[in-house]
């Protein structure tokens, strides 16, 4: 609204300097700014990690480590666990007994204190946190520190206040905890993915078992110095690192009552097989190729700021990231016109520098994966647009961020996820058209919709078939708001009562 006015009264003499400037700076180089690097040499990082199990860290009975690098510059950070099915075995039965003799007794006034006390030792140690999971992961200190850290408190506070106050998420009905979970989770966002998984799960009263990503387990077992700090009694939460076939491992045990997964559709299809005719519960959270909508009555700045934060944040490591951008076709030549101008200033480099808008990409297997379907695109058609200004440095894994124009629903680049900084985008005529556009797609977990008038925002919305759609902004998240897909994109639902429902047995 206020760019609009401001706009229509500016003289004419004004919008032609804004004009000139705006064009030359298509190519034009940005300020450069001074280095300000988050310091990192105060976070200590054991040499060799064992595995979390019964309140201690173990070495692993399979006798084998893993390496976990810096994506940033392709150094080795440390050395991570293995765990076996051995050692997944012992897990489950330290989980069990837990469970038994000690989570399933206490009060649940008691279990929300535990909760609470995690929260304000995350909040404490949010620095440490923060860099460890930029190093280990590639993501900007500027979003592990506002982003990520403030978010996985957030998550154990508000499951901390539900702890003793289930009975009134479910009023009239009974409750019960479903026993011992096994929760496997992903690379983009490990210790979010965590608290999302741990928090609900010892709020309803289970006990668990938790398989990091193989590439980001750091920030995850710091997690694990916080619970004995809290004094979570041992065997509460036990982690095991490794990759598949940990997972698989733990997803398999006969002993769990209920499986979490955050991950690909790919291996939640496995996961799946895996679980069907068992007992288990199961949750899937997975992929996403999510619709990001901007109509012609927009405030096209904010939209613009909107479909940046929608694709480019967190490198494109985000499930729900609205890669596919569909724009009314009155404004799509300009902007398009003005994204490319946005895209010359965003920075890509060091994750630790405080001005870093884009990081590393988590490993060099997911960047070949990124650089192979942008050759796809090429290859199919798509107009390719990078900036050219956009250094990049030599080590370590970068991937400068990019769009495609003059994208069919037919391409290859349109229904795959690509997970990484690569918007597409075509346009559309009709409400009618965004939306079908939009649900063309065998994902659902996401959309963004841009528009002045709330009942085109309400109605467009309505038809969207994806678990979250965002009005007039892109990629908040709340504990108390649940998360969740439609088809491909996953069952069950995280966060607010409906997450809880995924955590108990309710009659
Ligand atoms: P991935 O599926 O390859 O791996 C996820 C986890 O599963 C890892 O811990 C991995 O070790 C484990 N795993 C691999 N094979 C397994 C098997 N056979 N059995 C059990 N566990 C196994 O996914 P990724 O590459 O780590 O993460 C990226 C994917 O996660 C993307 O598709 C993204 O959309 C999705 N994701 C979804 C959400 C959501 O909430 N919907 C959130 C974050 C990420
Ligand atoms: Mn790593």
């Amino acid at each position: 609204m206020t760019t609009k006015r401001a706009q229509k009264k500016s003289s004419p003499a004004v919008t032609s300097i804004t004009q000139k400037t705006r064009l030359s700076g298509a190519e034009a180089p940005r300020f450069e700014y001074a280095p300000s690097v988050q310091s990192s040499d105060f976070v200590q990082i054991e040499k060799r990690n064992g595995l979390f199990i019964g309140g201690k860290f173990v070495e692993p009975k399979s006798g084998r480590y893993f390496a976990t690098i810096n994506p940033a510059t392709g150094e080795k950070l440390a050395e991570i666990s293995e765990a076996s099915a051995d050692d997944v075995d012992l897990a489950v039965k330290t989980a069990r007994k837990a469970y038994v003799n000690v989570w399933s007794k206490i009060s649940a006034k008691e279990r929300g204190r535990y909760l609470f006390r995690i929260a304000r030792l995350i909040q404490e140690r949010s620095r440490e946190l923060a860099v460890l999971e930029t190093i280990d992961n590639g993501k900007p200190i500027r979003e592990s520190r506002d982003v990520d850290v403030p978010l996985v408190a957030a998550h154990f506070f508000y499951h901390a206040g539900w702890a003793d106050k289930l009975h009134y998420a479910f009023p009239g009905q009974t409750i019960a905890p479903l026993g011992v979970v096994g929760q496997v989770i992903p690379w983009n966002f490990p210790l979010l993915m965590a608290a999302w998984k741990i928090a609900p799960a010892l709020a309803c009263g289970n006990t668990v078992v938790l398989k990091p990503a193989e590439t980001t387990s750091l920030s995850v077992l710091r997690l694990a110095q916080i619970f004995q700090e809290a004094g979570l009694p041992d065997g509460v939460v036990n982690l095991v690192t490794g990759a598949g076939a940990t997972g698989s491992a733990l997803v398999g045990h006969s002993d769990i009552n209920k499986v979490a997964f955050t991950g690909s559709t790919e291996v939640g299809k496995i996961i799946a097989r895996a679980v069907a005719g068992t007992n288990k519960r199961l949750t899937l959270e997975l992929g996403g190729k999510s619709a990001h909508i901007i109509f012609e009555d927009a405030a096209l700045d904010q939209a613009l700021e909107g479909v940046i934060n929608g694709i480019y944040f967190n490198q494109g490591h985000v499930c729900c990231a609205g890669s596919r951008l569909l724009l009314e076709e009155s404004i799509a030549k300009d902007f398009i016109d003005k994204l490319k101008r946005r895209l010359t200033k965003l920075r890509v480099g060091n994750p630790l520098d405080k001005n870093t808008d884009i990081g590393a990409i988590n490993s060099e297997g997911e960047l070949k994966k990124i650089k192979k379907l942008i050759q796809l695109g090429c290859d199919e058609g798509g107009e390719l647009y990078e900036p050219k200004t956009c250094k990049i440095p030599e080590k370590g894994y970068f991937q400068r961020p990019c769009f495609f124009s003059n994208v069919s629903s037919s391409f290859t680049l349109s229904r795959v996820e690509i997970f990484g900084p690569v918007l597409t985008i075509s346009t559309f005529r009709t409400p009618q058209e965004a939306v079908l556009k939009a649900n063309d797609t065998p994902y659902g977990l996401a959309a963004g919709v841009w528009s002045e008038k709330g009942a085109k925002i309400h109605k467009v919305a309505g038809a969207l078939k994806a678990g979250v759609v965002w009005a007039n902004t892109y990629n908040k998240f709340d504990p108390s708001a649940p998360f969740g897909g439609y088809n491909e994109s996953g069952w069950g639902r995280e966060g607010g009562r409906h997450g809880l429902m995924a955590y108990l047995d309710v009659k």
